[in-house]
């Protein structure tokens, strides 16, 4: 599959008056056509900084790269004007978010939202814009799209505005659509259906998708690839199986065990005890060493490298050390049947 995108040694920081917080540390990874990459970890652990990085959505100040790049067609997002970005964001990047109202504009029908991006990116005259808009609605299930083009987002029900977005974000045939939380506001019925609509998009336009999520049921049933983030780095990354059947990182397997299961009779969640780490000072070793039930000496000194298990699957841990004590994932994190979707 073809690469259409690589995010090499990102490093983001964010100047505060406390001090410099290092929300993403040396962040790499790749997105293929057509696949969907998941982004996974507790609030605070750096996904969207990632992703709004990708976007070039930071203020900077505060936000600053430090290191690293973010190719697509061999250009760098990072040092591009805002000009060039601008371009990206309509032609390249869709991007929607967790509550459509804060990317739908309320004082502006849907129609004039979708049509603006047609004829500013693609040179579309009004009419064929129209048209097009009407198109996407249509595509993206919206019943009576004559119509409901020439409404306000208020007169949309929450799943339709959320669909409206998607909409949005597909007019420019974007390679790469980004997915920040985008089913969290949405009850359980609507947020399958919008997840159902994404992969059936995907799969007829090879869009590739990031998805951001901390609700591994949804990573279950919409993502190829999932990489796990903890203190703004990546601590593992694998293929869907690889991560729900054969995760090697202790903070990938609290995060499964915290994960509802179906045939589980106690109500109550488990939460991974603890706080994530200050990124003011960020940990010397692994970010999860205060933590970590498993935690070395060795983990509070010194970053794991990564370790690969397999060509898809990496994970930066002491325990993959071939001297550390062997330890298996605890029995409880694989209990239940998390894929719905086979
Ligand atoms: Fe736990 Fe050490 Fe592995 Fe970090 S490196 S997850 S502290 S065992």
């Amino acid at each position: 599959m073809k690469k259409v995108l690589e995010v090499n040694n990102l490093s983001v920081s964010f100047q505060t008056y406390g001090g410099e917080v290092q929300a993403v540390r040396d962040v790499n990874f790749e997105l293929h056509e057509g696949e969907t990459l998941a982004i996974v970890g507790e609030s605070g652990s750096g996904k969207s900084v990632t992703v709004q990085s990708i976007m070039r959505l930071l203020s900077m100040p505060p936000a600053k790269f430090k290191s690293g790049s973010i190719l697509m067609n061999d250009e760098d997002i990072v040092t591009m004007s805002e000009a060039q970005m601008e371009k990206v964001r309509g032609q390249e990047m869709g991007m929607i978010f967790q509550d459509p109202m804060t990317s739908l504009n309320p004082t502006m029908k849907i129609g004039r939202q979708i049509t603006e991006g047609l004829i500013k990116h693609q040179g579309m005259s009004k009419k064929d814009a129209l048209e097009r808009g009407i198109e996407l609605l249509r595509l993206v299930g919206i019943p009576n799209p004559e119509s409901r083009i020439h409404q306000y987002p208020h007169e949309f029900s929450g799943g339709m505005r959320q669909r409206a977005m998607i909409a949005i974000a597909l007019s420019c045939n974007p390679k790469i659509l980004i997915a920040d939380e985008p089913t969290t506001a949405l009850d359980v019925t609507i947020q399958a259906q919008i997840l159902e609509l994404l992969r059936d998009l995907q799969q007829d336009m090879k869009t590739a998708i990031i998805l951001i999520t901390h609700d591994l049921g949804v990573v279950a049933n919409a993502a190829d690839r999932v990489a796990v983030m903890y203190g703004g780095k990546i601590v593992e990354t694998g293929t869907v199986d690889e991560i729900f059947y054969a995760p090697k990182h202790p903070y990938t397997w609290g995060l499964l065990g915290s994960m509802p299961k179906l045939n589980d009779t106690k109500k109550e969640l488990q939460s991974i005890p603890g706080t994530p780490p200050d990124l003011k000072d960020p940990p010397k070793g692994c970010p999860f060493a205060a933590r970590c039930p498993y935690a070395m000496k060795v983990c509070d000194t010194y970053m794991p490298e990564y370790q690969h298990s397999s060509d898809t699957q990496k994970t930066a841990c002491w325990l993959l050390d071939e001297r550390a004590p062997k330890v298996n994932p605890p029995e409880n994190i694989f209990v239940g049947g998390v894929k719905e979707h086979e």
